[in-house]
């Protein structure tokens, strides 16, 4: 009777964040940013001084990692890292870059599994990230593989950067882009794919809306 988890995986800047925050308010279900975990766990090896090769050191930091994931009915979900709101502090390109490399390591990823697993409570789980259905919930009831092409990525991400009043250049955000996703794609430890039961959906094109009413379509037919 475990509870029942929809999985949304794919590169970032796909609309992976935004949809599963939507879909996770429909449905009334809990929601795990498993990216935001890596992020924390960089901005925690910042904060202590810890290389981010130093896989030992980073792993036990991930295994004791004292952090909260404050949801409130309707509202961006907070994020307490040792007591300071980290919410905003973890979305920038070093800290998504610094996650990145951490990720990369096997260790680090055993360490953060079963604290992943943990936000699997009723009445259900929708699930952001990379390896959600591959590795962290590969009993999904429904998994998703959303992608879009770089250069719209870069667009997106473009955007939301200088809605929160930041300074970003397109070119410099798109080298980024096609550099995480190399990485992601391309580590030997859950690499960026598709499960082979993953439904995928290109939303280069599709507004947000369209792409939510695409996946509940789908999630009513695993009902
Ligand atoms: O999704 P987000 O951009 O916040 O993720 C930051 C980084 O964390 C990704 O580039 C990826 O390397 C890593 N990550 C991962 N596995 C996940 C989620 C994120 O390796 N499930």
């Amino acid at each position: 009777d475990m509870a029942p988890v929809i999985t949304i995986d794919g590169p970032g800047g796909s609309g992976k964040g935004t949809l599963t925050g939507m879909l996770a308010a429909r449905l009334g279900w809990n929601l795990l940013d498993s990216g935001a975990l890596y992020r924390v766990l960089a901005f925690a090896a910042g904060n202590h001084g810890v290389d981010l090769a130093d896989e030992q050191t980073l792993t036990s930091l991930a295994a004791h990692l004292d952090v909260r994931f404050l949801a409130e009915e309707g509202q961006e979900q907070r994020i307490i890292l040792e007591g300071e709101d980290v919410t905003r502090g973890i979305r920038t390109e070093t800290a998504g870059a610094g996650a990145s490399r951490v990720a990369s390591l096997p260790a680090v990823r055993q360490a953060l599994l079963g604290r992943q697993q943990a936000f699997r409570e009723a009445p259900g789980l929708v699930a952001d990230g990379r390896d959600m259905g591959t590795v962290v919930f590969p009993d999904a009831q429904l998994k998703i593989f959303l992608t879009a092409s770089p250069e719209i990525r870069a667009e997106r991400r473009y955007r939301q950067l200088l809605e929160k009043g930041e300074t970003a250049s397109l070119a410099g955000l798109l080298d980024e882009i096609n550099a995480r996703d190399e990485r992601d794609m391309n580590r030997s430890i859950a690499p960026l794919r598709p499960a082979e039961d993953a439904i995928l959906i290109d939303s280069s094109h599709m507004s947000i809306e369209k792409v939510l009413e695409a996946v509940q379509t789908e999630a009513r037919k695993r009902n």
